[in-house]
């Protein structure tokens, strides 16, 4: 009999989906891709197999179901369709898993119902794994299929550091709590980070940064998160390319009430429209990083406020943790931006904390240590991979049963 030893990822997000299938075996990717536009107009699918050419679709996809039914067809021509027996279960990102859900899951009938039960707590982003997930089963019934939630990571969190200090009737009524994200991220991170340093992770007090587009911190006492900056939504923490992150709630009110915006203008406003791209215009790092060079005040406000931002949780969380082991930077700026990372640890040598120009300036794809040898903290630059975490995640869970 053949060996299921290959898992599908999918990443529904409200109008794309992106997949990568992967052997188990050694973690080759085989397949990977992306469909874009679904439901607007422009829909595109990339595929990319193992070897040979990207292949680029341009065709209308009305909704989810015609999107993942592309994606099957993609995988069906290189010989990997979703019919075949080596495939051992499809791992789906799902944002949002309340306070229940704290480690990847079988989806059953009961698990879909909870995890619509969240959709008001992740109303852009749960209502998408969902279609995701119903067409994912719809196309292979017999195939087991696992959660991997963003939250679930971060559901060690203390109660005094989730709960947000309010009326606690209130709060409890409406779920209202700090659940964090990008929890896959931070997990696979910190693993990677100690694997790096040759540490046992149970061992190792990590901050890991994640900086992307969206950004978060995370305080990570020996594999456990203890803190993290994200909060109820996506919205609190890191200064991030579109959003504000930490804002007094007065704000909200003073512009509902003094600037006449309604309730969904302010949502657009924080969520959208601030972070970089408020501040100066832009929010790719690079961009930024290009015009500050040439003398642009208002990138280098952005550049500033954004590594002010960063600086305060790295502070906030060696506190929290006591004795910080390593910092890891990882995700779109945090890989990529040796700038963001030197302005970051900048002045820090009395907590142990320095980088290394040289090493800070070598250009990388792999993990890597960027401080001094001499440096109490060890401070390195750790590329997530976040596919590959959800496939792991799913195949220990599948594997386990058998
Ligand atoms: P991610 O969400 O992880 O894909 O990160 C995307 C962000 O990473 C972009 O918006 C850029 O701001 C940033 N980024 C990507 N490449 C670079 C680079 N070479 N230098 C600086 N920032 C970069």
């Amino acid at each position: 009999m053949t060996e299921a030893t290959r898992v599908l990822v999918l990443n529904a997000g409200s109008s794309s989906v992106k997949y990568q299938l992967i052997e188990m075996v050694d973690g080759e990717r085989l397949a990977a891709g992306l469909v874009e536009k679904i439901g607007e107009h422009g829909g595109r699918l990339v595929h990319t197999p193992r070897s040979g050419l990207k292949r680029e679709t341009a065709q209308p996809f009305p909704d989810h179901s015609a999107a993942l039914k592309a994606v099957a067809e993609e995988l069906a021509a290189d010989g990997l369709g979703l019919d075949s027996p080596e495939l051992a279960a499809i791992g789906h990102r799902v944002v949002h898993g309340g306070k229940r859900f704290t480690a990847p899951t079988e989806i059953t009938d009961e698990v879909l119902t909870e995890i619509r039960r969240l959709v008001p707590v992740a109303p852009l982003h749960n209502p998408a794994n969902i279609i995701g997930i119903e067409v994912a089963r719809a196309l292979r019934p017999d195939l087991p299929q696992v959660a991997v939630f963003d939250t679930a990571f971060h559901t060690t969190i203390p109660e005094y550091a989730a709960r947000y200090a309010i009326d606690r009737a209130v709060a409890d009524q409406h779920r209202v709590r700090r659940y964090g994200f990008h929890g896959t991220s931070h997990q696979y991170v910190a693993r990677a980070t100690a694997q790096l340093l040759g540490r046992d992770p149970a061992e190792l007090n990590v901050i890991v940064l994640h900086l992307g587009n969206g950004a978060s911190a995370s305080a990570v006492a020996g594999g456990v998160c203890v803190d993290t900056s994200m909060g109820l939504t996506p919205l609190e923490g890191l200064v991030m390319g579109t959003r504000s992150g930490d804002i007094d709630a007065g704000v909200v009110f003073h512009l509902h009430r003094v600037g006449g915006l309604s309730i969904d203008e302010i949502d657009d406003l924080l969520n959208r429209r601030s972070g970089l791209l408020g501040l100066c215009g832009d929010n790719d790092m690079r961009e930024i990083m290009r015009r500050a060079e040439a003398g642009d005040e208002q990138a280098e406000l952005a550049f500033k406020a954004y590594v002010h931002r960063l600086r305060k949780y790295i502070g906030g969380y060696y506190a929290v943790l006591g004795r910080v082991d390593a910092i890891a930077f990882t995700a779109g700026v945090g890989e990529n931006a040796a700038p963001v990372r030197a302005a970051a640890a900048e002045g820090l040598a009395e907590l142990g904390i320095a980088v290394d120009p040289e090493l800070n300036s070598i250009r990388s794809g792999q993990a890597r240590v960027i401080s001094p040898e001499y440096a109490r903290v060890a401070v390195a630059v750790v590329p997530t991979d976040e596919e590959l975490e959800i496939a792991q995640q799913a195949y220990a869970l599948v594997h386990k049963g058998w």
